[in-house]
């Protein structure tokens, strides 16, 4: 084998494959270097079984309200085994779809790890490979802090692997895989408990979604200890215990999942051999054109500890190979206004600034919001809060924020991303006809802005219930 190539991409996943595949299109000589399946962390380890889960666990709470619409249903214990099984022969198929369309972009694929030997040579598995440009998208791993016992916890590539249904489940961290997962978990019949050290899950939210996310939790008996930093696990005769650092001791579970953040995969990848420059937490900088410090050496996606979020590292992919191939020099990503939908239950979707980000940016700020109870639960027992908040910026009213939990605002969020990226004013929402009865109308009917911005206080729209769909 001829083994230098136009580009390499060191790592198959989101990152790694759209740069890969962008460059082969345009008729360079590729490689992708990955030790395991390829599709990276979205595919195996994260949207795709995720998203499976989630949509059986909205299947289950679907079970609980048919009963109030006429339609006799009635849960039983959850198939674990079948749901697993079906989820990973979906995997599979998409395995399959990427290994096939690698060979056909006539990408070459090496199998192992790749460690730099210099700025343009990696060694895999005792072979060099020499690029013109070297790619490093090898995104990251959960983290397991080093306290006493932390093996005893799984993470969320462990959650991935349960074979058996959990009974009683502790997760730490408050963050969106932690509240992901607690979701998921608890609507398929596991008893949950979220541990988390701050004062809210969500923090880096708007705090309005954490409010209504945790008052939404509490209503599914999902037990939240917030403020408790887990000291150590430990093995006792009632299953696993979390110790807090002030001597209190949660016990009995069978299952721990910590969720407590990732850490990039730089370690093993002798990133020093090239002279790349990494922060001390493992994270390569780039500019805005994903450059690393190194001429011809680039990093996308999670490594870059910038939004990691899978259309993220795709679009950072496709825009290099743009740039370096495609007669574009100028070609970046823009990292402004990046939509993002966290798939708890309800899930939560944002695109924008918060409302306290923005007074901090903005003398002017507006703030709408609207709380209410869907159409979807009017004969159900469990009514699901919908609330939506909108922050306008300037005397123009500029939409720079929107945050959003409820029933289906993940689907609803991706048009309103497109109006807040060309700059859409609150005039142009109201301008919309609304269409009814959907929650979204609520979007662009909101009237009422909050009256006393100093105090970064938000009415609700008053309005307890809305015929909004
Ligand atoms: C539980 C969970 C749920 C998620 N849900 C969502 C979601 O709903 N929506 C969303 O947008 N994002 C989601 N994400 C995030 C998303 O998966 C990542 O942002 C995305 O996968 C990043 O792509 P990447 O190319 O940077 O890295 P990855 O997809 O992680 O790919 C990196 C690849 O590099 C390989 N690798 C590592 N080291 C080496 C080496 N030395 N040599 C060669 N190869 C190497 C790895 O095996 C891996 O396949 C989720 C993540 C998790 C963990």
């Amino acid at each position: 084998m001829n083994r230098h190539f136009d580009l390499i991409a060191i790592g198959g996943g989101s990152g790694g494959l759209a740069v890969a595949e962008s460059a082969a299109r345009y008729g360079k000589k590729v490689a992708v270097i990955e030790p395991h399946k390829m599709g990276g962390t979205c595919v195996n380890n994260g949207c795709v079984p995720k998203k499976v889960m989630w949509y059986a666990a909205n299947l289950a709470h679907a079970v609980d309200d048919a009963n109030g619409f006429g339609i006799p249903a009635q849960r039983g214990a959850t198939d674990w085994a079948r749901l697993v099984a079906g989820r990973e022969d979906y995997i599979r198929n998409i395995n399959a779809y990427w290994d096939g369309y690698v060979d056909e972009s006539g990408i070459t694929r090496i199998d192992g790890k790749a460690r730099f030997v210099d700025a343009h040579t990696v060694e895999v598995v005792g072979e060099r490979y020499s690029a013109e440009h070297i790619v490093v998208a090898t995104g990251g791993r959960p983290i397991v802090p080093p306290v006493p016992g932390a093996a005893l916890g799984i993470t969320s590539d462990g959650f991935f692997q349960l074979t058996e249904q959990p009974r009683k489940v502790a997760i730490i961290g408050g963050g969106y895989i932690g509240v992901e997962l607690a979701g998921v978990l608890r609507a398929l019949g596991s008893e949950v408990t979220v541990v988390a050290l701050e004062e809210r899950v969500l923090e880096l939210f708007d705090p309005m979604i954490s409010q209504v996310l945790m008052a939404e939790m509490r209503k599914q008996d999902i037990a939240l200890r917030m403020n408790f930093q887990v000291a150590g696990l430990a093995a006792t005769d009632a299953g696993i215990a979390l110790d807090a650092a002030n001597g209190e001791r949660l016990d009995g579970y069978d299952c721990v999942i910590w969720a407590v953040g990732r850490a990039p995969n730089t370690r093993d990848l002798d990133l020093e051999a090239a002279g790349v420059a990494m922060r001390s937490n493992g994270i390569i900088p780039t500019d805005a054109y994903q450059n690393t410090n190194v001429s011809g050496i680039y990093a996308i996606g999670d490594i870059t500890g910038r939004a990691p979020l899978t259309p993220v590292a795709i679009k950072a992919g496709r825009t290099l190979a743009e740039r370096l191939f495609g007669g574009r020099p100028d070609a970046a990503v823009d990292y402004d206004n990046i939509p993002s939908v966290v798939f708890a239950h309800p899930p939560v979707g944002t695109v924008g600034i918060t409302e306290r980000e923005a007074r901090e940016r903005h003398e002017q700020v507006t703030v709408y919001k609207a709380e209410f109870i869907p159409m979807r639960h009017a004969l159900s027992t469990h009514g699901v809060t919908t609330a939506m908040k909108l922050v306008c910026a300037g005397e123009d009213e500029r939409v720079v924020g929107i945050h959003l939990i409820g029933d289906n605002v993940d689907e609803m969020l991706q048009g309103f991303a497109v109006a807040v990226k060309m700059g859409a004013r609150k005039a142009d929402f109201d301008n919309t006809l609304a269409i009814h009865p959907v929650s979204s109308e609520e979007l662009v009917t909101m009237k009422t802005p909050e009256p006393d911005p100093a105090e970064h206080r938000s009415i609700d729209s008053g309005v307890e219930w809305k015929e909004a769909g």
